[in-house]
């Protein structure tokens, strides 16, 4: 019996050498789509994790946006999450919003790129687990040629935590930087 031509295939992707796994691989079979979408984490205002944190939890914070990290070190230098500070999607900001979103996204990028062991910063949006806008920005440590592209997040968790001193003082650095060019 021939295989069905139109059934899912294996991608090319994972001959890539950024791919972080190896060996047989089998596809998962592609659950039917529902007939409607599930609600996100913080759908409602009162449940928002966001908005239900204080200043304190951030890295640095004005009075529309925020910035954080994640409670601890990961594989990556560095990991940080922008966030309005009002309960907002990316679809839901005012030109004004909008606009100083840019301007942050250029701002985070060059102050994390600046960091001795960062050669790139990927900026990323999901949207399907939070109500609430995050922008993550993602370090990709220098020379780690293997870690480029797409599949920088599986290594994220891939990859052993980085060194907590060096963390805890990159983001300080990081504060910092945010202050000074505010
Ligand atoms: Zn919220």
């Amino acid at each position: 019996m021939s295989a069905d031509p139109a059934a899912p295939r294996i991608p090319e992707f994972v001959t890539w050498p950024a791919f972080p796994f190896e060996g047989d691989l089998r596809l998962k079979p592609i659950a039917p789509p529902t007939d409607t979408e599930p609600p996100r984490r913080g759908e409602d205002r009162g449940d928002c994790p966001s908005c239900l944190a204080g200043d304190d939890v951030y890295l640095w914070t004005d009075d529309r946006w925020r910035v954080k990290a994640p409670p601890r070190p990961s594989g990556l230098p560095v990991v940080l999450i922008l966030e309005t500070r009002a309960h907002l999607d990316l679809g839901d900001l005012s030109t004004m919003h909008a606009a100083e979103l840019g301007v942050l996204t250029v701002r985070l990028e060059r102050a994390i790129r600046s960091l001795d062991s960062v050669a790139r910063v990927h900026v990323n949006r999901w949207g399907d687990g939070s109500a609430h806008l995050q922008l993550w920005f993602l370090a990709r440590p220098k020379g780690y040629l293997q870690l480029r592209g797409p599949f920088m997040t599986m290594w994220d968790d891939i990859l052993p935590p980085t060194d907590e001193t060096q963390w805890r003082e990159d983001l300080a650095y990081l504060a910092a930087w945010l202050d000074d060019s505010a």
